[in-house]
């Protein structure tokens, strides 16, 4: 017995004395793996409904583009009915929300309300004919907002919820969902460099074929646009124009032309812009429709400047070497991981 009992203390004896010996280094791992979650900006993406099919993969581009930066922990927050998840299902795990249950049309989430207290920015990946947040939850995002919270508008989330007046103040600029005059003056650059508020009416939201274009930067001191190339050449994806809203506080950071017929009029859309709200800071791109737009290395460099700038003031990111030339654009294919680490 004795040496059974031996046996058996001998290992415990070992075990307690490498833990006791391990023990200073895996506090200070635990204390390192503290420190570093502490520091990481905390970013919410919202989905779940979208009229681009894409929604549930570029959710995903989205947040892994963040996490491999090595800045972001990054949350998927989505609505429990989905639309238009269809095409693209086979991403909506690997978001790490909740299942939800595909419908046939956008229906309201009575119990959809994030703690947006929590993250220093929230990215939209909502689109056109989303349901509408709760009151509640629309009222708690005002005032993460206005409190200095931190939006980044992607695509089409500039289409949803037209009816609520707070939220077209930050986005500066919508498009269609009825948008019309009453919402606000269409915003455009014209051939002088000017910026033109036209209160003309007329409809909201308007694009050509998807196709290449150039990106002309138009405030080259912004931190998101500062040491970008002036013009470059942006990956097949819709440009937006004709888009209306109250543009209050609003910059337009570059701009592209749509249509050879809206080139030839010297009409410029504003593609990148920063609008303030309250002491809330919002980044707009109107870039990324499709897998091709989201794999551009212009709307990924610029996505992440426009994020980090919202989230912290700043941006800290340097220019990469690879950036798309104002003749030829740049790509980079998306491989998912399964857990997103920081690019080495
Ligand atoms: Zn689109």
């Amino acid at each position: 017995m004795l040496g059974g009992f031996d046996v058996f203390v001998v290992p415990m004896n070992s075990c307690i004395s490498r833990i006791v010996r391990c023990l200073p280094v895996a506090v200070s791992l635990l204390c390192v793996g503290q420190l570093e979650a502490a520091e990481k900006i905390k970013a919410l993406i919202v989905d779940g409904q979208n009229n681009h099919q894409v929604w549930p993969k570029s959710t995903v581009m989205m947040k892994q583009y963040l996490e491999e930066t090595g800045q972001y922990e990054v949350i998927v927050e989505r609505v429990r009915f989905l639309w238009n998840s269809g095409r693209e299902k086979e991403w909506l795990p690997r978001a790490g929300a909740r299942r939800g249950e595909e419908k046939n049309d956008p229906i309201a989430d009575p119990d959809f309300s994030p703690d947006f207290s929590k993250y220093a920015v929230v990215v939209s990946n909502f689109g056109w004919n989303a349901a509408g947040w709760p009151e509640s939850t629309r009222k708690n995002f005002e005032k993460y907002m206005a409190d200095g919270g931190a939006l980044v508008v992607v695509h089409a989330a500039n289409n949803s919820w037209p009816e609520w007046p707070e939220f077209n103040k930050m986005i500066g600029l919508g498009g269609w969902g009825n948008r019309s005059d009453k919402d606000g003056p269409y915003v455009y650059i014209n051939d002088k460099g000017e910026v033109v508020r036209d209160p003309q009416p007329g409809p909201c939201g308007k694009h050509g074929p998807q196709n290449e274009f150039v990106v002309t930067i138009r405030d080259e001191e912004h931190p998101i646009t500062k040491g970008l190339p002036d013009f470059w050449m942006h990956s097949k994806d819709e440009c937006y124009s004709h888009l209306r809203g109250p543009a209050d506080n609003l910059t337009v950071l570059a701009t592209a032309c749509d249509t050879p017929e809206l080139q030839k009029v010297g009409r410029h859309e504003p593609i990148l812009m920063v609008i303030q709200y309250g002491k809330g800071r919002v980044f707009h791109t109107t870039l990324g429709h499709d897998t091709d737009a989201f794999e551009g290395v212009g709307f990924i460099e610029t996505f992440l400047r426009g994020t980090e700038w919202a989230a912290t003031g700043k941006v800290t990111r340097p220019i990469p070497k690879n950036f798309p030339t104002a003749e030829k654009p740049l790509a980079q294919k998306f491989e998912y991981k399964e857990k997103s680490q920081p690019a080495k």
